[in-house]
């Protein structure tokens, strides 16, 4: 299961100062010292832990916990708070354009989940908001890629739009918003091609997309098992594309947690929707307050 390690090592480092009638500094430096290095084996950004502890430290030393009567209960609340801050706060939403059609773009690298989460997010909005999406297929370098839409389209009972892998990316997404507004669909989500690595062409491309379709949301997927890798590849395509969100897939997985407790400060992006499994139904909002108290026990 996900956060496993993380989520018994902080519950363990935690239950030792929750009954305590009296917390001395020397209890916040124990526990804030557990809490780094709990973190670091989750594999958390280096930075993103110091500043997450001085944080806690700072609070948890400052009156808001010392002159409070229960004091062991309020440190939790502190680091609760903290988790749900560090992961974003607030649950965020997706856009909804003045004038539909809604573009998402999905970007993001082969294997992390894009061609599955496209067809998850369309079957997401249409079931949970009623909405009706269009895909786009508009990786032309794998006719894989499109057959891949276009079976998840049938099985969602939702209509593809692809011109095959001669047409130009650009193109094959104009034309689909144009069918889209002729139709009377409300959202369109456009799979852009992925590669093994973050390279120049595939970034001019979506960069191109990007600038002619003008989309209302950019989502990149990122697969939470690879951990510091997602944030790296979080970071880059982020500098490129100035994407909009981010969906973490395969967090059914037993990732170590360093991904979902890093992006978000590493690239000031929100975590937008999270991948529970390979089903077209396991994609579920994000929610960073539900996440740290699953952590957090
Ligand atoms: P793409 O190359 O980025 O388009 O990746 P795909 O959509 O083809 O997905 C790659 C693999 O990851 C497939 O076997 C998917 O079933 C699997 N996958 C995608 N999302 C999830 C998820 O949230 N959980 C799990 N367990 N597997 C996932």
């Amino acid at each position: 299961m996900a956060f496993e390690g993380l989520a018994d090592r902080l519950q363990e480092t935690i239950k030792k100062i929750t009954g305590k009638g009296k917390v001395s500094e020397q209890d916040v430096k124990e526990m804030t010292r557990e809490v780094r290095l709990a973190l670091l084996e989750a594999d958390v950004n280096y930075k993103v832990v110091k500043d997450f502890v001085k944080r806690i430290k700072e609070r948890a030393i400052g009156q808001e916990v010392m002159e409070s009567l229960t004091p062991g209960q309020q440190v939790i609340k502190v680091v609760k708070e903290e988790l749900t801050s560090l992961m974003g706060g607030e649950q965020s939403r997706v856009a909804v354009s003045e004038r539909p059609p809604t573009v998402i773009m999905m970007v993001g690298l082969q294997g992390a989940g894009k061609t599955t989460t496209t067809g998850k997010l369309a079957n997401l909005l249409r079931k949970k908001h009623n909405r009706k999406p269009l895909l786009v297929a508009a990786d032309v370098y794998r006719p894989a890629a499109i057959n891949q839409l276009e079976t998840l389209g049938k099985q969602l009972s939702l209509p593809v739009f692809s011109l095959g892998t001669e047409a130009n990316p650009v193109d094959i997404a104009n034309q689909a918003i144009e069918k889209a507004k002729e139709e009377h669909l409300d959202y369109v989500i456009i799979d852009t091609a992925g590669r093994l690595h973050v390279d120049e062409d595939l970034m001019d491309e979506l960069q191109q997309i990007k600038q002619n379709v003008n989309p209302d949301e950019v989502f990149l997927v990122v697969d939470a098992m690879t951990g510091q890798d997602a944030v790296n590849v979080a970071e880059s395509f982020d500098q490129q594309l100035d994407v909009t969100g981010v969906v973490l897939t395969k967090l059914d997985g037993d990732t170590r947690g360093g991904a979902a407790l890093s992006i978000k400060a590493v690239t000031n992006k929100p975590i937008k929707f999270a991948g529970m499994g390979e089903k077209l139904d396991e994609l579920e909002a994000f929610h960073p307050e539900r996440m740290a108290s699953r952590i957090l026990g």
